[in-house]
């Protein structure tokens, strides 16, 4: 076979995006909804997906589910933009205030996909990392924008791996700060109360992301969106793949958010199972959690790759976290249902060896 050139050098030192997604027992390890869409919603979404038509493009800009949203949170269809899955959305805004000679501000440890996009746009990663115990670093962050060389800033809340709220406090002395572009990613906003959006009419710089495949159940579904300022949204649509968020996307779209309501109790389901895991982890001996305000919560455990692989023995899929130098001896885990979430308590306590609990020490 005849070989093929090289492709663009910036790729030498990148690896694709693997999500580590083994068959198991119990999937812990996607941050996903451990409820499908009830029954009688997917009936409403399969009645409406036959009258859709296939042969005909979608609407490239998804006005439908624009407009919804825009309605929900007192906005105009212009200060909405949907993608296919927040990813799609986080590539675009690399896309438009990353590129070569550009800066892009990490707090790191966080979601790997920012820098990745970083790379892929020629951007410099500048980072701040967090302190220990994974808050922000709030005065170094306000002290390297306020350099003026920084052109766009992700701040996740709550934050993907650590699980905490970024404080609204902090958001808002950073937009006054700096006229960089400030992405607030609360693709977890739903399980917590705080939210940035209330800023948005005071700030042009504001980006906010959500998407729908956390407490809305439709990660297989990929749609995200972002709300902001007209004029940010028109820079993304220019950059946006026209035909991005498929018809049948923004059918079963339209239908969760339309229904949205229902979905609340779920949603508070998983934030109480999500303290009591936080109290039977934190009741181990050898297990350190970490407050989480989303649907998962990281964990520190003594050699936690081996930790990890006895989880994989007993069938419960968590992340590893470990290869990470800012999050070693660290595993995330996803709020599952209660039954699986049992079975990941009790395959952890077995991994970490024979001890009492703390409180019957
Ligand atoms: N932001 C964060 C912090 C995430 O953890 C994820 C999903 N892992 C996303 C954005 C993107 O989610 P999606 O593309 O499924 O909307």
């Amino acid at each position: 076979m005849r070989s093929v050139r090289p492709p663009a050098a910036h790729l030498a030192r990148m690896q694709p995006y693997d999500p580590k997604y083994l068959p198991a027992r119990a999937f812990l390890s996607a941050n996903e909804n451990p409820l499908d869409v009830e029954d009688k919603l997917r009936q409403e979404i399969a009645r409406e997906l036959k009258r859709v038509p296939l042969n005909r493009y979608p609407d490239p800009l998804a006005n439908e589910l624009r407009d919804q949203i825009a309605r929900a949170y007192g906005l105009r269809r212009e200060q909405v933009l949907v993608g296919n899955g927040g990813d799609e959305l986080l590539f675009d805004v690399a896309l438009c205030w990353g590129g070569p000679g550009r800066t892009f501000l990490n707090l790191p440890p966080t979601f790997s996909v920012y820098e990745a996009n970083a790379r892929l746009t020629h951007t410099k990663t500048e980072n701040v990392p967090r302190r220990a115990d994974f808050s922000i670093d709030e005065e170094a962050v306000l002290a390297r924008v306020a350099r003026g060389d920084v052109d766009y800033v992700v701040v996740t809340s709550p934050n993907n791996p650590t699980g905490n709220a970024a404080p609204a406090g902090f958001v808002r002395r950073l937009l006054d700060t700096t006229d960089a572009l400030v992405l607030v990613d609360e693709a977890y906003g739903e399980f917590c109360d705080e939210s940035v959006m209330p800023l948005l009419g005071d700030y042009e710089n504001l980006l906010v992301l959500r998407t729908f495949s956390k407490a809305y159940a439709l990660a297989g579904v990929r749609m995200g969106y972002v709300l902001g300022a007209p004029t940010v949204i028109e820079q993304l649509c220019k950059v946006r793949q026209p035909y991005s968020v498929n018809a049948l996307s923004q059918t079963a779209a339209c239908a969760v958010f339309r229904n949205r309501e229902r979905f609340a109790p779920a949603i508070r389901g998983i934030v109480a199972e999500r303290e009591r895991v936080f109290g039977e982890l934190a009741a181990m001996p050898q297990a350190s959690p970490y407050r989480s305000d989303a649907n998962f919560i990281l964990v520190r455990v003594p050699d936690a790759h081996r930790v990890w692989e006895r989880l994989y023995d007993q069938g419960v899929l968590v992340r590893d976290l470990s290869g990470n130098p800012l999050t070693s001896d660290c595993l995330r885990v996803s709020i599952g249902t209660r039954q699986e979430n049992n079975l990941f308590l009790g395959a952890l306590a077995e991994a970490l060896g024979p001890s009492e609990r703390k409180a019957d020490r």
